[in-house]
């Protein structure tokens, strides 16, 4: 069953082969994994690797912290003061000791999608490979790995009606070579051998994606992941974007019309079900409180990406999210509460 579950993940995304799909806790172990086990064994001192500002912290941190092992550069592409990638910026920042590129596909803060496609195309013409951090992105639409021509795209079950402490790492074949597991232990080697001449061990990799899975792996996750992508494909995601991107569009156009409402970035038709907000004179913990006392549950404060916020000059923000089973009843009601904020 974990296996078949693999083999699922693979058609979900349109992996070439199960072997390129790698179990992990979730986006942030699977961005770690990517980090370690290929970004320690790939990256010299003088190499780049290229963030966006727009980055969740699990697409940042992995990557100081290897940095600062390894002594290769970091260097942040900038936003726009809507909060999207700044493509003018990214494109100085891209040369030739530049060896990848860490973008994230649907921003969990604004909801704005990057053109990946592009991105990638521009991204290799420069001789880097690309890391996508998937984790707003799959869970809502259609994301074909080899149409979008990604290197490494990280997932995670718990945001796309699976449980928690399961996610992916889909990691290109030709790169799979490359990488060395950066966790040791059982199922990831095939045999170790003791000589005692020598007094040490040889050791025999597994095959991939085992060789990356040290230890008991989580098999009932994979499998509740695999059964949540059975229903959702059963839905079909170009329905769930749809219904999703419709939803924002109703609440938004209800969220333009109150006069205390600030709403952050675009509002286009690129994006996806996330709508970023404040209400004058109210801090962003106090808007998500009273909106839970009436049942409605939205997000506050910097929702992992504070450098994000930073330049947009927020001190935080309240985020209304959907997913596939949300009504527009559910938002006639949000704004009939955010309504009454504005009178507090
Ligand atoms: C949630 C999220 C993550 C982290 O995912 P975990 O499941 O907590 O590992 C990373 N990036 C984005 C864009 C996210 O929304």
């Amino acid at each position: 069953m974990y296996e078949n579950s693999r083999e699922q993940v693979a058609k979900f995304i349109n992996a070439k082969e199960s072997s390129e799909i790698i179990f992990t806790r979730g986006t942030t172990e699977a961005i770690n994994l990517a980090a370690y086990s290929w970004g320690l064994n790939n990256l010299q001192k003088d190499d780049e690797v290229l963030i966006s500002l727009i980055e969740h912290h699990s697409n940042i941190i992995p990557w100081e912290i290897t940095a600062k092992l390894r002594g290769f550069k970091i260097k942040y592409a900038s936003v726009t003061s809507e909060g999207i990638l700044d493509l003018k910026d990214f494109e100085n920042k891209i040369n030739s000791k530049t060896k990848i590129v860490c973008l994230n596909h649907v921003s969990n803060v604004t909801g704005i999608a990057n053109d990946i496609k592009q991105l990638s195309k521009f991204v290799h013409e420069h001789g880097a490979v690309l890391l996508v951090d998937g984790a707003q992105s799959v869970p809502h639409m259609k994301v074909d790995v080899q149409d979008i021509n990604v290197d490494f795209l990280a997932f995670s079950g718990h945001k796309m009606l699976g449980p928690t402490g399961i996610g992916v790492l889909y990691v290109k074949k030709a790169l799979l070579q490359k990488m060395v597991p950066y966790q040791g232990g059982g199922e990831m080697i095939k045999d170790v051998t003791f000589n005692s001449q020598s007094q040490q061990c040889t050791i025999n990799w597994n095959e991939p994606p085992w060789k990356f899975e040290a230890g008991t792996p989580n098999i009932d996750g994979a499998v509740g992941m695999a059964a949540a992508i059975k229903y959702l494909e059963k839905i079909g995601m170009d329905n769930i974007l749809a219904h999703e991107q419709s939803l924002t569009k109703y609440a938004v156009d209800k969220m333009k019309s109150l006069n205390k409402i600030s709403l952050y970035g675009p509002t286009d038709s690129s994006k996806c079900g996330i709508i970023p907000f404040n209400i004058t004179g109210l801090s962003s913990h106090d808007v998500a409180l009273l909106c839970d006392s009436y049942g409605i549950a939205i997000r506050s404060g910097y929702h992992c990406a504070q450098p994000l916020h930073q330049m947009l000059q927020l001190q935080s923000s309240v985020r209304a999210s959907f997913y596939l089973y949300n009504t527009t009843e559910e938002i006639d009601r949000f704004i009939e509460v955010l309504k009454e904020l504005q009178t507090l």
